[in-house]
């Protein structure tokens, strides 16, 4: 329990604004967007400075109280949250959303870790600038919480994950030191690069409190299509060739297997199939180019015929409008809440070399059907990152009991194959709580003992995001 007198000093610091005690009003920081790790806290603290956040860290730190940093709360692996036990202190950064510059010239924006992922993109908008990190929560998650997880999102293939944004970073350390490293240069190689140790550390070494984030001209022409092909294989062939067509202007590239549309087109019927018939597959292909003109289009449009008559494509329309394309992005990023809709199941977001996708796809459909045979697979993601959310769902909600019951063997079996085929059992939500086992399993010693030592050396205390990514009392390690 938090002492009193401890709760009473943290109020002082972040002022009659900057705190939560009563249970209505600490809900919503304690419950996680899945609903599967509900927890306690006594006190959420919403500071509005960086100042005051160190303040209020040194002080959970001089009492030994763990914390656990917060922004949007929509991540999926049950890092945001705090534990049953009621012992941590939430510390949101909700209130501290200010755009702290923006440098045209620079290209970059300087944002503070509050700030909601959508206004980011539209204050670079506004400067006839890119901001190029999208993903289906962008309204509501904040890019601390980005940032910490080095989210990935939509664009990727063309502007890498969140930390490949990053020039600089103002972080508050586990004992309230702050370190400001809110630098906007290119290049600057003087001893360690010490911001990479936060991005994607998923709030167990510091608290990032502001970060100078690269921006990209804004795209002149957008071209967005869909497309049906016939197997896995045929859609890594098309994305190979949209590269070449292109001369590498493919940005969003999205796969999303028969039995993931017919659900979302079932479950959220204001979704519309944007092909007449069936294809195993579809593929959202998005394209941009930084000149004026209609040339990308009619790159694309070559493409495509080229593709169709080569047996790679069945089908294919292009967005005539902005309107038809978000129509199309709708489809896709409604495919998680369908899932919920069909009372959830199991979800993997694994990652293999794009080279092997197809063949990961095989393998693990085959493996899944013979582990749950009557399980609908519901694959879709980021194909042309190599990372996809492979995931199930239970025919009838009467036998989801029986698919969750087995949800450890397959799960056991789908990331192993995926780690077996060179890739990652978790691409880009991260550990949190609910790969804490994989870490054991799939990690090297040598790996999890340098993690546990960097975590020591950070946050000796282990007081900072406790139970999440590293244990410093690891046995293994
Ligand atoms: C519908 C939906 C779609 C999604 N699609 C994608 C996707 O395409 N790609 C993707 O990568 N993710 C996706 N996610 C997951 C989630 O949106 C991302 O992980 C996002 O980056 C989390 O941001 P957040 O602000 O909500 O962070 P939170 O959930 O608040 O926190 C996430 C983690 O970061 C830590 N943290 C938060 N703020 C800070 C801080 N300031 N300093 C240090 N640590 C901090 C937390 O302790 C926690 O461990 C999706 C989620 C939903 C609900």
């Amino acid at each position: 329990m938090i002492k009193e007198q401890t709760i009473e000093r943290l109020k002082e610091i972040v002022g009659p604004q900057g705190w939560l005690s009563d249970p209505d009003d600490t809900e919503p920081y304690t419950r996680d967007w899945r609903r599967k790790w509900p927890g306690k806290t006594a006190l959420v603290l919403r500071p509005a400075t960086t100042g005051e956040l160190a303040e209020a860290v040194r002080v959970c730190a001089e009492d030994g109280l763990p914390m656990v940093p917060q922004s949007g709360n929509t991540g999926l692996v049950g890092g945001s949250g705090p534990r049953e036990t009621g012992d941590d202190v939430v510390i949101s950064l909700n209130r501290m959303t200010a755009i702290r510059a923006i440098d045209p010239l620079n290209n970059t924006i300087t944002v503070e870790a509050g700030c909601i992922l959508a206004d980011i993109q539209q204050a670079a908008a506004d400067a006839d600038r890119l901001y190029p990190l999208s993903l289906a929560a962008e309204g509501s998650c904040r890019i601390g919480g980005n940032l910490s997880t080095n989210a990935g999102g939509t664009n990727v293939l063309r502007y890498g994950n969140a930390k490949e944004h990053v020039l600089g970073l103002e972080v508050v350390l586990p004992d309230g030191r702050i370190w400001n490293g809110l630098r906007g240069l290119r290049k600057d190689n003087t001893g360690y690069d010490i911001k990479q140790l936060f991005l994607g550390s998923e709030g167990t070494l510091g608290i990032i409190t502001a970060a100078v984030l690269k921006l990209w001209p804004r795209p002149r022409q957008t071209v967005t299509a869909w497309l049906g092909v016939p197997h896995a294989h045929a859609a890594v062939e098309v994305l190979n060739r949209a590269q070449a067509g292109t001369g590498g202007q493919v940005t969003g590239f999205e796969y999303m297997v028969a039995d993931a549309l017919a659900l979302t087109f079932d479950k959220l019927p204001q979704n519309r199939s944007p092909l007449a018939g069936e294809h195993a597959g579809c593929v959202l292909m998005e394209a941009t180019s930084g000149q004026d003109g209609d040339g990308l289009r009619a790159a694309l449009e070559a493409l495509l015929a080229e593709v169709m008559e080569a047996g790679l494509v069945d089908d294919a329309v292009i967005a005539e409008s902005e309107t038809q394309a978000r129509a199309l992005w709708q489809i896709r990023e409604d495919m998680p809440e369908a899932q919920i809709h069909a009372g959830g199941g199991l979800k993997h977001d694994v990652a293999v070399p794009v080279s092997r996708v197809a063949e990961f796809l095989d393998q693990a459909t085959r493996t899944v059907q013979e582990l749950a045979p009557d399980a609908r697979i519901i694959t879709f993601g980021h194909l042309g990152d190599g990372n996809l959310h492979f995931n199930q769902c239970a025919a009838t909600l009467e036998a989801l009991p029986d698919l969750l019951a087995k949800e450890r063997e397959i799960n056991d079996a789908v990331e192993s194959l995926a780690v077996g085929m060179a890739g990652s059992f978790s691409a880009e939500h991260g550990v949190g709580r609910l790969r804490m086992r994989q870490m054991t399993r799939y990690k090297s010693d040598v790996e999890r003992d340098l993690m546990t030592t960097v975590k020591q050396a950070l946050d000796p205390q282990g007081l900072l995001n406790p139970g999440k990514v590293v244990l410093l009392d690891d046995p293994q390690s």
